[in-house]
């Protein structure tokens, strides 16, 4: 959601007194009051209003659907398994503003990403050192967002890996999670899903922590990945085996090949088509 992302972006409780007036920042709320308010503001620095735990609301999402409005909503299902039967509740939301859904990928979570797809909303899973179950339900996932024609919008991490080896400048994972401290800032919230709190990882922290993993014989030292990864799938605990999330890597880099080809075979055949126009 941030485009600009050389900036810093605060995450801020919605029941503060005080909002940047020059600063990029982002609004947390957990209640159906600060909702309604907040999806009327207009301060010109709210990148998108965080949603958490009012997916059973159903007023809630009645009232929010009479407000359109230009501010995102990223809304956050901390159980995705028994969250995804409410996400229907997104869809007149959804037309009048922005809306993302964002997710642990526990157990079950495939149905909550099958629905919100078929629903037209970009995803976001946030993974951290995924089990071997939550792995094979990521692969299931990755095989959905590959070629599933149900799917319009973003899977990410998914989508911005691919657009990464296309040559988009994407950043590095600890960007596209919107974990890495130095953009994205977390004041005073405890906040799970979220990036790392500010007071804990401190400017700087992800080129430190690559550091610390190469100096200690990691295994990202060899790592195809790395450029992209950054050693985030090391932490929380370094000694993580990334052996399935780099079969994940090479399913996308394999349909990456794919869309190569057909991109080279379609150039080739350019020439042919134009000759064809009178
Ligand atoms: S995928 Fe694993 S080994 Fe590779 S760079 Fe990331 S954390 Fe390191």
């Amino acid at each position: 959601m941030l485009e600009e992302a050389d900036k810093s972006l605060l995450f801020l409780e919605a029941g503060n007194e005080n909002y940047p007036d020059e600063t990029p920042f982002v609004v947390i709320v957990r209640s159906q009051d600060h909702l309604n308010r907040w999806l009327r503001a207009s301060s010109p620095f709210l990148q998108w209003i965080q949603v958490e735990q009012l997916l059973d609301e159903k007023d809630a999402w009645a009232e929010a659907a009479q407000v359109p409005g230009d501010i995102p909503l990223d809304i956050i299902l901390s159980e995705p398994c028994r969250e995804f039967s409410d996400l229907y509740r997104l869809a007149d939301v959804a037309a009048v503003r922005d809306v993302r859904i964002s997710m642990p990928p526990a157990t079950g979570f495939f149905k909550a990403v099958r629905l919100g797809a078929s629903l037209g909303l970009p995803i976001r899973l946030l993974p951290l050192q995924p089990s071997p179950e939550t792995l094979r339900e990521l692969s299931e996932t990755l095989d959905f967002y590959l070629h599933d024609p149900m799917v319009e919008a973003p899977i990410e991490f998914f989508h911005s890996t691919l657009a990464w080896m296309r040559g988009a400048q994407v950043g590095s994972l600890w960007t596209i999670f919107e974990d890495d401290p130095d953009v994205f800032v977390l004041l005073g919230v405890n906040e799970p899903h979220g990036p790392p709190n500010a007071e804990d990882f401190p400017r700087g922290f992800v080129s430190g922590w690559l550091e610390k993993l190469l100096h200690n014989g990691a295994e990202c030292a060899n790592c195809p990945w790395q450029t992209l990864c950054q050693g985030h799938f090391k932490w929380p605990d370094p000694t993580y085996s990334c052996d399935g999330v780099k079969r994940l890597f090479a399913v996308l880099r394999s349909a990456d090949d794919d869309i190569g080809l057909d991109l080279s075979a379609f150039e080739a055949q350019t020439p042919l088509l134009g000759s064809q126009v009178p």
